[in-house]
């Protein structure tokens, strides 16, 4: 067959839908916390907005041709969202949250751990900036999301491992804060989803309404009980727990508050996403790549067969499932008449060798070719 304009041999490839990774910060990438550190002090948004352009490419040329962004600050990802919309630089599709929301001290306070003269030149950070400490609170965060051109929410419903404070699960917002944020997205069209550790965190933001728990590390047998009964998602992000425990056995990675929340949480992930699997929750694809270099998305695909899940089942997760909680099944996460013309293609069969995923040599984005055999 010739390669003409218009005629793309894959005949030695497996073709699927463009992958769609449910958990990435497209703004920013993991580093040393000396490196971090420095980067706090002496960085403006623009210049995040400008190395998000690199990690937005990478993620396209892997074979994700949708991401859901949640959280970053300063308008970084709703900015990159709108370049990548408009044809300006070469990007997956993007759903974003804008600011995640938090609450004072809590995981995505913006402030945490800053010295008070740090904090003081900086101002208390409210609803704007995404720190709520009360239903009200919680309902101004959802409009000034709306307002900032977010397309969902975010919320940190527990502690976290990489937030410098102390706990990474305890339970950070009151049932009635989690209600308030999940009925006033409701009213925009928002989806939400909540980032929890904990077991508390979790129940409660189950019990809300949330659409998704973001890994989900300390789920028990009632937390499962409760994601079936509200048909809520779980996006487990192995791939940021596998990372996260790796990194905390170099002492100059990460600050002393957060080394031991990553040795503990970390490894804990991929033994949870076994039991949710076959108790039967619903699990859509998300990696929170940004806490691990981006463009290594796919390889979440092998930590889930390693856990038991057979390959067709962790490629639905990146596209027929991801597109459902994208609220977006019907054009995206297929290749039919009517959908996104989103196709990439690996060599060989990732039915068998579920690492070839971690090979996209062909990759198409709404008609566009942006990576060739
Ligand atoms: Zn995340």
């Amino acid at each position: 067959m010739s390669a003409g304009p218009g005629h793309i041999d894959l005949s030695a490839h497996s073709c699927l839908p463009g992958l769609i990774d449910m958990h990435v910060h497209l703004s920013g990438e993991s580093r040393k916390q000396a490196d971090a550190l420095r980067d706090t002090i002496s960085l403006n948004p623009a210049d995040h907005a400008y190395r998000s352009v690199a990690y937005a490419e990478r993620t396209l040329k892997a074979g994700f041709t949708t991401v859901r962004d949640l959280g970053a600050d300063d308008g970084v990802n709703v900015a990159l969202k709108r370049a990548i919309a408009a044809g300006s630089i070469p990007g997956p599709r993007m759903f974003t949250a804008g600011k995640s929301i938090a609450t004072t001290g809590g995981h995505a306070d913006p402030t945490n751990n800053y010295s008070q003269r740090f904090s003081r030149a900086l101002g208390t950070p409210g609803p704007n900036e995404g720190v709520v400490n009360s239903a009200d609170d919680a309902r101004a965060a959802v409009r000034a999301r709306y307002k900032e051109g977010a397309d969902l929410i975010k919320v940190t419903a527990t502690g976290g491992v990489l937030s410098q404070a102390r706990n990474g699960q305890n339970p950070q917002y009151t049932e009635d804060e989690l209600r308030a944020i999940v009925n006033t997205a409701k009213d925009y069209g928002f989806r939400v989803a909540a980032h929890a550790h904990g077991t508390d965190g979790i129940k409660r933001a189950l019990r809300a309404g949330v659409d998704s728990i973001e890994h989900g590390t300390l789920m028990d047998d009632e937390a499962i009980a409760l994601f079936k009964k509200h048909g809520a998602w779980f996006v487990p992000t192995m791939s940021a727990g596998r990372y996260v425990a790796d990194k905390s056995k170099d002492p100059d990675y990460y600050s002393p508050l957060v080394r031991p929340k990553a040795a503990a949480i970390g490894p804990q992930i991929q033994a949870t996403f076994a039991r949710a699997y076959k108790a039967g929750v619903k699990i859509a694809f998300g990696t929170d790549a940004g806490v691990f270099p981006h463009g290594d998305n796919a390889k979440e695909f092998a930590y889930m067969v390693e856990a038991g899940m057979p390959p067709l089942e962790a490629i639905r997760s990146a596209t027929l499932n991801a597109a459902a909680l994208l609220d977006q099944g019907t054009r995206l996460g297929s290749v039919e008449p009517g959908y996104a013309a989103d196709i990439i293609a690996v060599t060989g069969d990732p039915l068998r060798d579920i690492a070839l995923m971690q090979q996209v040599r062909f990759v198409m984005k709404d008609g566009v070719v942006y990576k060739q055999p």
